[in-house]
């Protein structure tokens, strides 16, 4: 298996957590024989100090000649007075939209060794295991027309989908749930908005081409109620960009943790992949920071973009038995002494290992 990887680590934590993240992905190439080939370029702060923009023509050619691109996080507080088309951020939107992914894949799960992180009472978040599929490209933040009319003291954004907005990313939805429990929640707001309804009229006729998967419909202050009351009856979320920006970041309370949460972007030219949190520049340069986040997503390199099911796994079984074993950097431990990034990335490391080792013995045998 070949795999052209550019990493971009940025700013802050993002090259600390991102160093464990590649650590991760160097040793399932290295143990299976895959040539994984990694290429680092700047974004974001760092880019502005050494080239003079957040996204270099370099980092974007690169970016668009790999295979998938590997995120840390981006700003920092010296930023903070530039024009927002200059500030680090800047670089991360661009690139985003040059890739044209449309699909943000984004995992809630609840470890069960940190089930006492998460505020929710533990016997309510045992047991969740949900992914959100959240379209970013339509909707209420891109749609036409917008404005702030400020003498007329009225502003207004347009909600707006094509069919086949909907149809396309209503299809990773499906074939992600035709790989896991086989049920999807489609979330809308059907009852008061046109583009609700033509979202769900779209999403029940792509259903048909899945007999596989259980389809339910909720509408969306349904769903942000019963996230927090019944978490565990979820398996994938689809959503529209702006109940998906809403509901994957309530939903991430589940995990206890910023620092836990992976996420893709998929569906464009080269699939994206980034941890959720920022470059924390509170934290920035103490070799603190989780790099779980940064890690999970590895995991999810390896499942959308190099196809080695099995090695995902293998990285996200390595972190729950990490957790198992009682290894905690500082933000899941409150703020107590926890152990460094690198030490909980060298901890992943070796169960990694010692998984894929075993599998291939057992395939030898
Ligand atoms: P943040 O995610 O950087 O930090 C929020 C809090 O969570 C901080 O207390 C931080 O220490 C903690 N935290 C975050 N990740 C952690 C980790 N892996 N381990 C331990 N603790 C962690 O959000 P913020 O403070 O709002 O933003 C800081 C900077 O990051 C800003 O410049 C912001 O624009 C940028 N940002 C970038 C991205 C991105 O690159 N995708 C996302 C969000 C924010």
């Amino acid at each position: 298996m070949k795999l052209k990887v550019l990493v971009v680590a940025g700013d802050g934590i993002g090259p600390e957590v991102t160093n464990e993240a590649v650590r991760v992905l160097r040793s399932v190439a290295e143990m299976g024989g895959h040539h994984f080939e990694f290429r680092e370029e700047l974004i974001g702060g760092i880019a502005i100090k050494k080239a003079g923009s957040p996204l270099p023509s370099a980092t974007l050619d690169a970016a668009l000649e790999s295979d998938a691109v590997l995120l840390g996080a981006v700003g920092g507080n010296e930023f903070n007075s530039l024009p927002p088309h200059k500030r680090p951020e800047a670089g991360l939107l661009r690139l985003r939209q040059a890739l044209g992914g449309f699909a943000n894949l984004r995992p809630s799960f609840a470890w069960p060794a940190l089930a006492q992180n998460s505020p929710l009472k533990a016997e309510v978040v045992t047991g969740t295991d949900i992914i959100f599929v959240r379209e970013l490209l339509g909707g209420l933040y891109f749609g036409e027309p917008r404005a702030w009319d400020k003498q007329a003291g009225a502003a207004w954004n347009t909600m707006r989908y094509t069919r086949d907005e909907v149809a396309r990313v209503a299809r990773i939805a499906f074939e992600l749930a035709s790989s896991r429990r086989k049920k999807l929640t489609s979330v809308d707001k059907a009852n008061v908005l046109e583009v609700s309804q033509l979202w769900r009229a779209t999403v029940t006729e792509i259903a048909s081409h899945y007999p596989n998967v259980t389809l339910e419909h909720q509408y969306v202050d349904a769903c942000a109620m019963h996230l927090m009351n019944t978490p565990r009856n979820f398996d994938v979320v689809l959503t529209e960009n702006l109940f998906g920006d809403i509901l994957s970041d309530e939903a991430a309370v589940i995990t206890g943790s910023l620092g836990m949460l992976p996420s893709a972007t998929i569906g464009g030219a080269v699939n994206l992949y980034e941890p959720v949190h920022g470059s924390a520049p509170d934290i920035a340069g103490k070799g603190i920071a989780n790099p779980l986040g940064a890690i999970l997503t590895a995991a999810m390199v390896l499942r959308h973009s190099a196809q080695l099911e099995q090695d995902a796994e293998a990285v996200e079984t390595a972190v729950r038995t990490v957790l198992e074993q009682g290894y905690r950097t500082a933000d899941l431990v409150r703020g107590q002494q926890g152990v460094s990034t690198q030490e909980m990335g060298r901890q992943v490391h070796e169960v990694l290992s010692d998984l894929i080792d075993r599998r291939q013995s057992m395939h030898a045998v």
